[in-house]
């Protein structure tokens, strides 16, 4: 029997910060993760994690600002109004744990500049931050007692009475399912970029947590707010971190051109990364690409500085088109990157349902808006996480007694079982990859009516299929085969409630670029858009939308 005051699923960096706080406060707490936890995708975060600190002059209110003009105004403001304030606690506090930030000549932490900001606020460590940050994490973590269920997926969310009471899931190493039962749940399942491809997200990305929580009831806020980061290397759409425009790399076309000039003329390479996106995509569709791509050109800063602060960078670049950076450009475009929207929920990380929060990538809080500012998603997972954490601890105390239905681990195996008998049928990958290639075609850095059009009714045919998938391995040992069949399942209903924000939102704002409509509309959509499961209506689908908190800055036309 397993039970627990808070289960925490996943083991990134919303996780495992979570996982700190409840433990530090008395709690038995589990996590659950699909893989070892540092192999969660916080781990590939290179370039840095943004701080206001007052000690050189920033102040949270700058750093509030730049994130909700990056947000192009979407943001709720009293909610990023928190992550500023709380941010250079949660980073001074992750060095006390033992990261080694990278520090000045000066001997202080060391900072670089990113993307929409016009103060150097991001702390790093080398090219290495997310990895950094997610060991201490997780060594903290083991030190205070956390118990960990590695390798195991969750495939449902139990819900009782209206309030949430743990999860079913499933010990890949034997086969078995099992309840795990919690008088509290904390999501912090990360994003979902393998509804697209390419995409700079590690393969297990496939918005598990976000799909749980929809199907439980809970609203997908912001859905259609999709980030293209402008730098992932040609060929393999891996991510080339905006650390190097930050230290000082310029974006080339075919003329040799530093064309963010005409763009961006203040923020030049360092603008939002929707503006820069679509300036790449601009070049490259009218004529001044380099075979569908832009040079980011990084030669001027010399080799032993490329070695020494982008060192992870160069490595990527050599290894998967030698190209030596210090010599030669790197060619590169918009790749799909991170999702704003997600897992409805308030300040405290709570959703609608009692006992459920979400924190991280799968949460939207919201602070992201319509576009994330670089190295904020690493800021969000440690405040989120510590304040789910904070909030659930004060709410289990309210909680008597666990759950003691065991109903739905017996519908799950009738489930699973069912998957498996299936005969033989469609190919998992194959179904798999035409729903992401048609995802970026329809939803990609320019979208209009028809391409969403079009992305729903390739959905529509994918949804058809789904059924017919048939899973070849019938084992019980890591069966991949079966993880890869309940993925799916999951990355469909993320590309669902992608599509029907897309649909809804008449506008173009940050992300959400419509050709069609290439303005901003503050006075019908400064709206945030909430999609529901709903399985009374056509299509499972129910589309509202909620104001945006605006607490002082008032929207303003967004330059850069
Ligand atoms: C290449 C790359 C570089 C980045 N660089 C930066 C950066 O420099 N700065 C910045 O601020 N942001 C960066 N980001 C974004 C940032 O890293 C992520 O948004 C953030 O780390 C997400 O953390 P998380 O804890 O929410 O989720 P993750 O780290 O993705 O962890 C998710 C966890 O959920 C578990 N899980 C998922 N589904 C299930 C399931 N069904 N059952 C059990 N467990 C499950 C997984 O096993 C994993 O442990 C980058 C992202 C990428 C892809």
């Amino acid at each position: 029997m397993f039970e627990h005051d808070i289960l925490i699923v996943g083991a990134g960096l919303a996780g495992l910060r979570a996982a700190v706080e409840g433990v530090k406060n008395g709690m038995n707490v589990a996590v659950v993760s699909k893989v070892h936890p540092v192999r969660s995708h916080s781990n590939a975060a290179q370039g840095g994690i943004n701080a206001p600190l007052t000690d050189r002059g920033d102040d949270w209110e700058g750093h509030a600002y730049d994130t909700i003009k990056g947000s192009d105004f979407l943001a709720d403001q009293d909610a990023v109004e928190v992550m500023s304030r709380e941010a250079g606690d949660a980073v001074i506090e992750l060095e006390r744990m033992g990261v080694i930030f990278t520090r000045g000549e000066d001997g202080k932490l060391g900072t670089r500049a990113f993307g929409g900001q016009k103060v150097a606020r991001t702390f790093f460590v080398g090219a290495i931050t997310g990895s950094a940050l997610l060991h201490v994490l997780y060594e903290q973590s083991l030190k205070l007692g956390l118990n960990v269920y590695e390798e195991w997926f969750v495939t449902k969310l139990i819900i009782e009475d209206g309030e949430c009471r743990g999860v079913i899931a499933y010990d890949m190493k034997n086969g078995e399912l099992h309840t795990i039962k919690a008088k509290a749940v904390i999501m912090a399942s990360g994003g979902n970029g393998r509804v697209f491809e390419p995409s700079t997200q590690a393969l297990i990305c496939t918005g598990d947590g976000i799909a749980l929580a929809y199907k439980a009831g809970v609203p997908l806020m912001d859905m259609e707010m999709i980030q293209y980061h402008p730098t992932t290397l040609a060929r393999t759409g891996i991510l080339l971190s905006e650390a190097a425009r930050g230290e000082g790399a310029y974006l080339l076309n075919s003329n040799g051109e530093r064309f963010m000039e005409k763009y961006a003329p203040d923020y030049m390479e360092l603008a939002s990364r929707d503006v820069v996106s679509r300036s790449e995509q601009t070049e490259i569709d009218e004529g001044r690409g380099i075979n569908g791509n832009v040079h980011l050109d990084l030669r001027h800063l010399g080799r032993d500085f490329i070695e020494k602060r982008l060192g992870y960078l160069q490595e990527v670049s050599l290894e998967f088109l030698g190209i030596d950076m210090a010599e030669n450009p790197v060619p590169v475009r918009p790749g799909m990157h991170y999702i704003m929207g997600g897992i409805k929920t308030d300040i405290n990380g709570l959703t609608e349902i009692p006992g459920l929060y979400a924190a991280g990538e799968c949460a939207n809080v919201s602070v992201h808006g319509a576009n994330r500012l670089g190295a904020n998603s690493l800021l969000d997972t440690v405040v989120f996480g510590r304040r789910s954490a904070q909030h659930a601890v004060e709410y289990v105390k309210s909680v008597s007694s666990n759950s003691k239905s065991e109903n739905d681990l017996k519908l799950e195996k009738e489930r699973l079982q069912a998957i498996l008998d299936r005969p033989k049928g469609e190919n998992i990958a194959k179904v798999r990859e035409d729903m992401a290639v048609n995802m970026t075609k329809g939803i990609g850095v320019w979208r209009d009516q028809k391409s969403i059009e079009g992305a729903l009714e390739n959905l529509k045919n994918t949804k058809k299929r789904l059924p017919n998938i048939s899973v070849e391995d019938k084992g019980k040992f890591f069966n991949t085969n079966l993880i890869f069949a309940l993925e799916l399942e999951f990355m469909v209903d993320n590309a669902e409630a992608i599509i029907h924000g897309a649909i809804t939102r008449k506008e173009s704002r940050g992300a959400n670029y419509r050709t069609d409509m290439p303005d901003r509309d503050d006075e019908n959509w400064l709206k945030h858009t909430l999609v529901y499961y709903d399985s009374n209506n056509e299509n499972n689908v129910r589309v509202e939308t909620s104001p945006v908190t605006i607490t002082k800055w008032e929207p303003v036309k967004r330059v850069y």
